[in-house]
């Protein structure tokens, strides 16, 4: 739910004399250096075209107060891509969110940007309270099966690194392809070893066969069973 500089909204009225509530969706670039067969952006027609726009602050500015006019803002999501690879704009969104909005934030990161460090200090300063969605699939998955060490020590690194500020929240958070289900069980446990909390996940909009949504129930049935067993 939310309003992305530019897309149209789409819920209940407010109640009178208030601005209804909207997630502001802030889209520095759509580029990311992940190969993820599945990435819904990748694929998606005209990326070739648009991989390389970035949003200018001196743009965007004004557009966020006029929806700041018209909205309540009550809090930013960040995206497209990966985000970190554009330190400059998490430096310049989270000043403009202190100076102006002091709203929650939003954002999902692949933890392999070489600009990690820099990003995380501006997160770890900034005032607002800030959810970071780790994506990582699991050590036998599609996605992380050849890169499970780098991102788990990056992952690692990261809770580190943000140890030292309460308000940033970092979880975890898994997609699930088709060819993933017969590992679901060891996927998921890979990041419950990771990291001992709930993570959140979900099956890819991609079509499962009757064998691959069997195997799905059966093995996360499998994974809640040792996941309560650990308590
Ligand atoms: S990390 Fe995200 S944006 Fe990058 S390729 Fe994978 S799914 Fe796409």
């Amino acid at each position: 739910m939310g309003e992305a500089v530019g897309s149209a909204p789409s819920v209940a009225a407010a109640p009178a004399g208030q601005r209804p509530g909207r997630v502001l969706k802030v889209v520095f670039g759509l580029d990311c250096a992940g190969t993820c067969s599945y990435c819904a952006l990748k694929t998606s027609n005209g990326f070739p075209r648009a991989r390389h726009a970035r949003l200018d602050p001196a743009l965007a500015e004004p557009k966020i107060r006029e929806v700041a006019e018209k909205y309540e803002i009550c809090g930013l999501e960040v995206g497209a891509g990966e985000t970190f690879d554009q330190p400059e704009l998490w430096e310049w969104l989270l000043a403009l969110n202190a100076r102006e909005l002091n709203v929650p934030v939003m954002a999902f990161t692949g933890g392999l940007s070489k600009q990690t460090p820099r990003v995380l200090d501006a997160i770890a300063a900034s005032s607002a309270p800030v959810l970071l969605l780790f994506s990582y699939d699991g050590r036998r998955s599609e996605r992380n099966s050849a890169n499970w060490r780098e991102v788990e020590a990056a992952f690692r690194a990261m809770k580190a690194r943000l140890s030292v500020a309460p308000h940033v929240t970092l979880k975890l958070t898994a997609c699930v392809a088709p060819r993933d289900t017969r590992h679901l069980k060891e996927n998921f446990l890979s990041l419950l070893d990771l990291d001992p909390a709930p993570f959140a996940f979900r099956p890819l909009k991609r079509s499962f066969n009757d064998s691959e949504r069997e195997e799905f129930v059966k093995q996360l049935a499998a994974f809640l069973d040792e996941a309560s067993n650990r308590g």
